[in-house]
């Protein structure tokens, strides 16, 4: 990982509150080995980027839901909350020095990585007294550099592994959702799946694949009627800043040709059953990274389902189609109040 070179950093005392931000060069943090985020998890963190447009600008995107999301995280967990607007203007200055680091070529962009730790050092399990803000960097290239490459699919039995759970926290950015993700993650790619598909309750509902927010296409009854579903922010799903982008396009644009846009509930039971009678159109995950990432098949048990790519197809119409309409907002080939100028 190439970084950045600077670290922006505030630090926080519960009889003080924030003191003043620094953006110094890039260094190691020091903790006492009793810090509290060291034993009881108190992390949360966001991942955002920073884009330049054909002008050479730098520009952020949609970074207020981004800020949103890290405070609505931190309140989850006991940290203290900043004012998001200024830590905008925080970051803006952070990516404003740099600015070398995002290369100005379709594809690249600089990853923005804020965090908010517990740093007292008690042992006790107590609501934090000391935090520490800090965002790094590291520039970024095309996540399929060579085209589009679909992933299968391994759908968890949630008797097995869930990922979150009612009244749980799975729809907030902290650091405790993801590492108990990565076992049962690294034998789905043992067994050859590329991530998992996250389900839950009895009834095998769809919640997230990976680090992904999901999207099916289905062509429904009347033949050439398509719905688009997500499921809703339940307090099971992370309400991802992509995800948003996918809504509201699809809003936008597919709506007034009869598109149902769809936040709902959706099982295996019913995407198999649509599989079978040839009306699962299109499956793709949704999040920074990526953008888009086509889905070619599912792993259910002993089921496997087929999600609408032809053999030698890498992704479907739909799915490119989203990835264009946002990288040209991301990268302000239209311009659109979501690409905010540094
Ligand atoms: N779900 C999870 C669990 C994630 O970690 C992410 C990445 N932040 C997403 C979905 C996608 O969110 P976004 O579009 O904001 O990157």
């Amino acid at each position: 990982m190439i970084r950045a070179d600077h670290i922006l950093q505030v630090r926080w005392t519960a009889g003080s509150g924030w003191q003043t931000p620094q953006i110094a060069p890039y260094q190691q943090i020091e903790l006492d080995p009793a810090a509290a985020v060291l034993h009881y998890g108190f992390e949360c963190f966001e991942g955002m980027k920073a884009y330049k447009d054909a002008w050479g600008n730098a520009r952020l995107f949609r970074p207020e839901i981004n800020l949103d999301r890290l405070n609505r995280s931190a309140a989850r967990i006991a940290l203290p909350t900043f004012d998001a607007s200024e830590l905008l203007k925080l970051i803006v200055r952070f990516v404003k020095l740099e600015e070398r680091f995002i290369y100005g070529k379709p594809g690249y962009s600089l990853y923005l990585r804020p965090v908010i730790i517990a740093t007292n050092s008690n042992l006790g399990v107590t609501a934090p007294t000391a935090a520490l803000l800090y965002c790094i960097a590291c520039p970024v290239g095309p996540y399929f550099s060579a085209g589009f490459k679909a992933i299968n699919l391994e759908a968890t039995s949630s008797a097995v592994a869930t990922r979150a759970w009612p009244g749980g926290a799975g729809n907030h950015k902290i650091g405790g959702n993801y590492a108990p993700c990565i076992a049962p993650e690294k034998a789905a790619k043992a067994r050859g799946f590329q991530q998992l598909l996250w389900l839950s309750g009895a009834d095998d509902r769809i919640t997230e694949a990976g680090t992904m927010n999901l999207f099916i296409v289905l062509r429904s009854e009347q033949e050439e009627q398509f719905e688009l579903i997500t499921p809703p922010l339940d307090g099971m799903i992370l309400p991802g800043v992509t995800r948003d982008c996918v809504l509201s396009l699809a809003r936008e644009r597919l709506r007034p040709s009869g598109w149902i846009i769809s936040e709902r509930q959706i099982c295996m039971s019913e995407i198999i059953q649509a599989a079978g009678a040839g009306k699962l159109v299109e499956v793709f995950g949704t999040g920074t990274a990526a953008v888009v990432s086509p889905i070619r098949s599912i792993q259910y048990g002993d089921t496997l389902v087929q999600c609408g790519l032809a053999r030698h197809q890498r992704a479907g119409a739909i799915t490119a189609l989203f990835k264009e309409w946002i990288e040209a907002r991301q990268y302000a080939v239209e311009e659109h109040p979501w690409s905010v100028p540094v």
